[in-house]
């Protein structure tokens, strides 16, 4: 009780690809979205999250260059990312 719950987002920088789990910047009175290398990070959905957890920086960086979309997937694994070489 008192203390606010805390909603956590995660985040990716497009520059070097790094994700990084934050307070929610949206939520009144919480910190801004974390920095890295000098701007503001990115979040991601829940789902891009997923998609995002298994890519390197690199795939991380030309994947959010393409514009960071994922589509609907069968199987345990539901989301992919969308465009590119769709496996
Ligand atoms: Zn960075």
């Amino acid at each position: 009780m008192g203390e606010r719950r805390i909603i956590n987002r995660n985040y990716v920088c497009r520059l070097c690809g790094k994700m990084r789990r934050a307070p929610a910047y949206y939520v009144p009175g919480a910190p801004a979205a974390p920095q890295c290398c000098e701007s503001a990070m990115r979040t991601l959905s829940y789902e891009a999250t997923v998609v995002a957890n298994r890519m390197s920086g690199a795939e991380r960086i030309a994947w959010l260059r393409s514009g960071g979309r994922v589509v609907k997937a069968g199987g345990r694994r539901r989301w992919k990312r969308a465009g590119r070489s769709a496996r």
